[in-house]
This record gives C-alpha cells, sequence and structure tokens, in this order.
C-alpha cells in the first residue's frame, strides 16, 4: 500500500472531531452572571470585596472540598498562579529554584518574576516527570524550592522527591496544569507538595477560557497568595500584615464569568478524565503490537490522566528515525475540527528543552546586563549549556512523541482510525 506521504491514499481526510465540553449548563451560568450585573466584584483594599464575588468564592470553596485541600484560590492563569506561589513563599533574590527543562515555559519564568533563578535538573526516562537523583545534585545552599510538575497527566515521583525535600528545607510547588483528577494514593495530584496550581486554559482538560487555581493547606502561603493575586502593596498595611516580603501586588483576578463556567467544568472532570483514560489504554493496548512504541507506564500508586498520551519511539528496532516515522502517520491523519490550523494533531517531541531558549542562552531577562542570572556570589554562572539534561534532549531529538487524538469526543471508530494509520506506516516503512 502506498503511504500517504508519498502521494498514495490517506487513511482519512474527514476531520476528527472537536473536543467540546461547553454546554448548556455554561451558558445559563453565564447568563446569570450577566443578569445580575456582578462581572467582578474584587476591590484592591482591605475590604471584605477584596476575596472577589460570589462566584470566585464558590468556586474557590467546591475546589477546595473536591481536591481535599484547606484552601483554593482562583486567579486568571496557571501562569499567574505559578507566581503567586513563587512570591508567597518568600524567595529572596538570586535564591535557586530547582525546575524541570521538560515543560510548558512558565513553569520556568516563575521564579525569574521574583528575581530568583531557575536551576533545570533532568527528567526520569520512562515517566518524564523531575528525576529526584538529578534534583539532589543540583541543590546548593542557595536552593529554596522545587517546582515539580506532574507532566502529561501523571504525579511526579511524591515519596522520593517530599524526602529530598523535606530533609534539605525546600518549599514543593506543583505545577498540575496537565494533570487534574490525578491521584497518588488516596491524593489528588495539586495536593501532593506544598502548593498546587491548576489550569483552567482553553487546552487542558477542564477550561473557561483562561483561568486558573492555587491550592495549599497552609495559611500563611494562602493568604499571601491572595494578596499577590490582588494588589498586595495596596492591602497589606490596613490587613495588618507584618512580614510584607514579595507583597508586590498583581492583578490576577478571575472574573465572574468564568469562575462560573469553571464551576460547571469541575462538575464534569471525573467523566472528563475517565473517558481519556480508557481512550488512552485502547489505544496503548493497540500500538504495544509495533515493537518500536513504548506506551507510557503508570507509576505505582497513581493515576494517570493523559493531557496528552506519550510514547518513546526506538529508532534501532524500527530502522528508521522517528521524524520520519511520525511524519508518514500525520500524513494518512486528518486535522481536528476547532484546531484546524495545527494539522493532524500528533507530534514528535514536546519542547525544546527550555534552558535552551534566548533568555537562558543569552542571560538576558531584566535589562541587558544578565539580571537576575548575576545574582549568584562569586561569579558563579549557573549552567545553561546543551548537554546539561541528557535524557530531555534524548527524548527531545529522537524518542518522544505524544498525540492528541484521545480527547473525549473521539469514537472507537476514530480511534481505530489512528491506529490504522500507524500499522499502515509501520507495515510500509521500508518505503521510507
Ligand atoms: C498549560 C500549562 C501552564 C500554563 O497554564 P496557563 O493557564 O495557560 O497559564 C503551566 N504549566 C504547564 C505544565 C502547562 O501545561
Amino acid at each position: 500500500m502506498k503511504l500517504a506521504i508519498h502521494g498514495g491514499k490517506p487513511i482519512r481526510t474527514t476531520p476528527f472531531p472537536a473536543y467540546k465540553v461547553i454546554g448548556e449548563k455554561e451558558k445559563k451560568a453565564v447568563m446569570e452572571v450577566l443578569d445580575s450585573g456582578i462581572l467582578s466584584r474584587y476591590l484592591g483594599c482591605w475590604h471584605e470585596d477584596f476575596y472577589g464575588g460570589p462566584q470566585v468564592q464558590a468556586l474557590e470553596k467546591e475546589w477546595a472540598d473536591y481536591f481535599k485541600v484547606k484552601h483554593a484560590i482562583a486567579v486568571n492563569s496557571c501562569t499567574s498562579g505559578l507566581y503567586c506561589a513563587v512570591g508567597a513563599i518568600g524567595v529572596e533574590p538570586g535564591q535557586e529554584i530547582i525546575v524541570p527543562p521538560f515543560t510548558m515555559t512558565a513553569t520556568a519564568t516563575a521564579p525569574i518574576i521574583f528575581n530568583a533563578i531557575p536551576v533545570f535538573a533532568d527528567i526520569e526516562h520512562d515517566y518524564f516527570c523531575l528525576d529526584p537523583e538529578s534534583i539532589e545534585d543540583r541543590i546548593t545552599s542557595r536552593t529554596k524550592a522545587v517546582i515539580v510538575v506532574d507532566l502529561f497527566g501523571q504525579p511526579y515521583d511524591v515519596e522520593r522527591i517530599n524526602a529530598i525535600a523535606k530533609k534539605h528545607d525546600l518549599v514543593v510547588i506543583e505545577d498540575t496544569a496537565q494533570a487534574p483528577g490525578a491521584v497518588f494514593a488516596d491524593k489528588y495530584a495539586g495536593t501532593l507538595g506544598d502548593i498546587g496550581v491548576f489550569s483552567l486554559n482553553y487546552h487542558k482538560h477542564i477550561h473557561c477560557g483562561e483561568g486558573g487555581m492555587v491550592v495549599t493547606d497552609n495559611d500563611d502561603f494562602a493568604e499571601r497568595i491572595r494578596l499577590i493575586r490582588n494588589h498586595a502593596e495596596a492591602v497589606a498595611a490596613d490587613k495588618g500584615m507584618s512580614n510584607i516580603v514579595n507583597l508586590i501586588g498583581f492583578n490576577f483576578r478571575l472574573p465572574e464569568m468564568e469562575a462560573a463556567i469553571s464551576r460547571c467544568q469541575l462538575k464534569k472532570l471525573e467523566s472528563l478524565v475517565s473517558e481519556r483514560i480508557n481512550n488512552c489504554n485502547y489505544l496503548a493496548d493497540k500500538l504495544a503490537g509495533i515493537p518500536a512504541i513504548i506506551p507510557p507506564p503508570t507509576r505505582d500508586k497513581c493515576s494517570h490522566v493523559y493531557y496528552v498520551q506519550p510514547f518513546r519511539f526506538i529508532e534501532q528496532i524500527a530502522e528508521i528515525t522517528r521524524d520520519i516515522f511520525i511524519e508518514a502517520v500525520r500524513a494518512e491523519l486528518p486535522v481536528t475540527e476547532l484546531r484546524e490550523g495545527e494539522g493532524p494533531l500528533l507530534s514528535s517531541g514536546y519542547v525544546k528543552p527550555l534552558y535552551l531558549l534566548p533568555i537562558y542562552q543569552q542571560k538576558i531577562a531584566y535589562g541587558s546586563h544578565g539580571y537576575p542570572f548575576s545574582l549568584l556570589p562569586d561569579n558563579k554562572q549557573v549552567c545553561y549549556d546543551k548537554g546539561l539534561c541528557p535524557v530531555t534532549e534524548l527524548l527531545h531529538e529522537k524518542e518522544f512523541f505524544c498525540h492528541e487524538l484521545m480527547r473525549p469526543g473521539m469514537s472507537r471508530r476514530d480511534l481505530d482510525d489512528v491506529v490504522s494509520a500507524f500499522f499502515k506506516v509501520w507495515k510500509n516503512r521500508k518505503q521510507l
């Protein structure tokens, strides 16, 4: 059979169905907010409205109950939630925060906002989350915290990393943007470290367009997060804050309509997650029939909620490169509705290891003289050289691929088309 990449007939050209999770309940909730006339009720001063309007406060209560955590704080993105978290822990300029390089950029820029220095540790070859041994290797007397990412939908190595953090007195900030609803033992991802941050952006499991949630059991962190969210410097004195470190205010307030949508979305989380898991299990099972493809293992005591479905591709077994193989599979597949411009939702690699971005390569963030990277003592230089995280680089350059063709809305027939595309290319790979 002639491969589509060589002009043959593709497995499928009709688009896959869109991931549509906004329905009548959200519409009704938004109309109620509009009718109420209260589109946001924050005041940036010490007043009862410092904590926001009725939808925001209801969302926070429901989120805290659902995830079994003391405080949930609504923000306008996961990025702003990460900024709040880093500020709240009282990091000093020039202190170091350990982060993974295989993640969305905001995980690593959050420290920079408060003049701390991101230090990249490598990730696990099998689970793709921060590698505990690499974290230990990067710890110095200046390390303040580690930002772990529950990458692609499963929790970080909670037992080992939390033990390292305890030993070295580090704060654990958990970036749970990709893993809402995942669990470790009987606890939800997001509540496994000291502070957890969720995303409610359009691409995530549940969303309100743009939004985020920060959770913590720590009262002090929670209050400082609320202050950073809402003009801290204008509020601190009247609120009686004695410790004003990093209480620089932003406006990270989530509006009422987005909060109302998020409340409806939270109710759908469980069923959306279980449909993803079913679809991914089905695909992993089928694709395991291709010896060069290694489906993702799920960590002991954890569940995986699949923001994307990650795989490794072993070139030595296939005798062709990952990039050629994936390009050929893409040629067999259609686009997905509402995201036509992105082409088929299957890609080689994920992100370029973050330390290779210009901000780190040139060490230019604030101004043009290397600040805050220049804050290390004795002219020490933080390392962002190629080769810094060999596992991440191997995955990025040769092994890793992922797809989003398992989102709820995909039928068994749709999934079977995905499988057929992979097998067609596998069986005919000699043509490549
Ligand atoms: C999406 C994402 C973010 C940022 O989320 P926003 O809500 O868009 O700011 C941060 N970290 C990870 C791992 C993400 O996937």
